[in-house]
């Protein structure tokens, strides 16, 4: 394929719509996305609410009666925030927990989006929680504040034990906010100091059962802490452990062969039990582990390039690093666990009649199958195809082939990105005068899929940001973390 935008269309061009079948696409479109928008609501709801209740109920059973000085003042703000504080924290950990409702309401990625939102906040109000609360104690003491905080670490094993977990938080929050922090460790070392949160989490359980009458028994407080720590840890043990479990034994996947598709990236075809029943839908990504002793230790996630059949499944994994470089040396026969399927980049989030995918380097795994998988009449879809040298890419000749099949319109476009130039497209595209309205004609009737690659992902959603295409109709799969 030789280098600059080059165009493979359908014999039959793009379909005209009507007015009619317009509306009647977008109406029928408009009822599945206000189902997922109603879902997210409700999401948004249950968090003010819980965040209220944790100070509502408190302040309800007399939390405020010590506040008639200024100690007592500093005392309950101190309190207050440290009920916040463990709020935020135990919903982080249902958004990290990949639950099944959440993720089809919002999508995985923006559930860990807001999770990592919400880890600063978390982290600050636990700060004020152990600073205003010995602050407000030395006051009523009174006590040298340095003196109370050494009386209040060493006075219970439950308050030790509190500001153990606060030291691990703050190590956790450091190693996943601080760029400079997060890049000295390898994806797993990462990860492992981050399961540590669900050790601190529960070990400063104590002392909110122990210390004060915050959480005294009978009381409607205790009911509800103890209902959203069973809900934040039943929905994690749940969701991360158990059906994973059961999904991997039912369907009993293999490694059948690891087919070489590129210099660096492999198809990892594997067969297993009725995995129709997994429900994966093109443009959706899961969870896998391969069990060998090279690689069961480490997960990825990864779209699925092709739409499972019954027995049949498919990844294609670019062997970026030290992982996905193990992978593809896997032998056939490797068992394999699978999590999910997971995410919202697929046909059921359109409210458009038209299509246009954007897909760059190894992004065109969840871009293929996206294609593969949705309902689509000749004409209705476009699809570019972007890679910065011959070698990304990858499955192209499979694309071809789909859009043919399917009466889609692709463009492939290879070639760097211009120097000095936020865009992207290759320098050839931009020279030639060609932006994302130029080569998706029917881009306002358009949703757009954008898979790839996240700074990449990012400019082009700039760029239809710009061009007024409404954010509900932008859809994106960032390939990362
Ligand atoms: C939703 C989604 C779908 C993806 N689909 C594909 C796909 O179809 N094909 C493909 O080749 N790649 C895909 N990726 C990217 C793939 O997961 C990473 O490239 C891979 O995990 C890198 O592992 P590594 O050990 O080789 O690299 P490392 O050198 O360990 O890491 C390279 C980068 O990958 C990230 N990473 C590493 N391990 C993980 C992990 N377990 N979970 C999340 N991020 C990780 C790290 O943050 C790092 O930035 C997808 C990622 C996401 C989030």
């Amino acid at each position: 394929m030789r280098d600059g935008p080059r165009r493979v269309s359908s014999k039959t061009g793009p379909i005209i719509l009507t007015r009619k079948e317009v509306e009647l696409v977008e109406w029928r479109r408009t009822a599945n996305r206000r189902r997922r928008e109603r879902a997210a609501d409700l999401l948004v709801a249950l968090f003010w609410i819980s965040v209220s209740a944790a100070v509502a109920l408190w302040i309800a059973a007399g939390g405020l009666r010590h506040v008639g000085d200024a100690g007592g003042v500093v005392l309950a703000v101190g309190i207050a925030s440290g009920l916040v504080a463990t709020d935020l924290l135990l919903v982080m950990l249902i958004l990290a927990a990949r639950v099944p409702f959440i993720d089809r309401a919002i999508g995985q990625d923006k559930a860990i989006a807001h999770h990592r939102r919400l880890g600063r906040p978390a982290m600050v109000l636990l700060l004020a929680h152990a600073v205003l609360v010995t602050t407000g104690y030395a006051l009523i003491e009174p006590a040298d504040p340095l003196a109370e905080a050494v009386r209040l670490a060493t006075a219970t094993p439950a308050l030790a034990a509190a500001y153990a977990a606060l030291a691990v938080l703050i190590v956790i929050v450091i190693t996943s906010t601080v760029r400079a922090v997060r890049r000295r460790f390898a994806y797993e070392a990462w990860y492992l100091i981050h399961l540590l949160a669900y050790l601190a989490v529960l070990v400063a359980v104590p002392h909110q059962l122990e210390e004060g009458d915050v959480l005294a028994l009978g009381t409607p407080e205790r009911v509800y802490w103890i209902g959203l720590y069973v809900l934040a840890f039943g929905s994690a043990i749940l969701c991360r452990i158990v059906l994973p479990t059961v999904k991997t034994l039912r369907h009993g996947l293999r490694v059948t062969w690891v087919e070489q598709v590129a210099p660096d990236a492999v198809s990892i075809h594997m067969v297993g039990r009725n995995l129709g029943a997994l429900r994966a839908s093109g443009g959706q990504y899961a969870t896998w582990r391969f069990w060998t002793w090279r690689t069961w230790w480490h997960a990825h996630p990864v779209s699925f390039s092709s739409v499972p059949t019954g027995s049949i499944a498919r990844i294609t994994v670019r062997t970026l690093g030290a992982g996905t470089r193990r992978l593809a040396r896997l032998r056939p026969g490797t068992f394999v666990s699978v999590a999910g399927p997971y995410g919202v980049f697929t046909d059921r989030a359109r409210s458009a009649p038209y299509l246009a995918i954007v897909a760059a380097g190894i992004g065109i795994t969840g871009a293929r199958s996206l294609l593969e998988d949705s309902s689509l009449r000749p004409g209705e879809a476009f699809v570019v195809l972007r890679a910065s040298d011959e070698r990304q890419r990858y499955l192209w000749a499979e694309v071809v082939d789909l859009v043919r099949e399917r009466g889609a319109t692709l463009i492939t476009m290879t070639g760097h990105r211009p120097k000095g130039r936020p865009t992207w497209m290759s320098a050839s595209a931009v020279e030639s005068g060609l932006n994302l309205a130029t080569l998706f004609p029917l881009l306002h009737q358009s949703d757009l899929y954008v898979c790839g690659a996240p700074a990449w992902a990012d400019l082009v959603i700039q760029d239809a940001r710009r061009l007024g295409v409404p954010r509900e109709r932008i859809h994106v799969e960032r390939f990362e973390a």
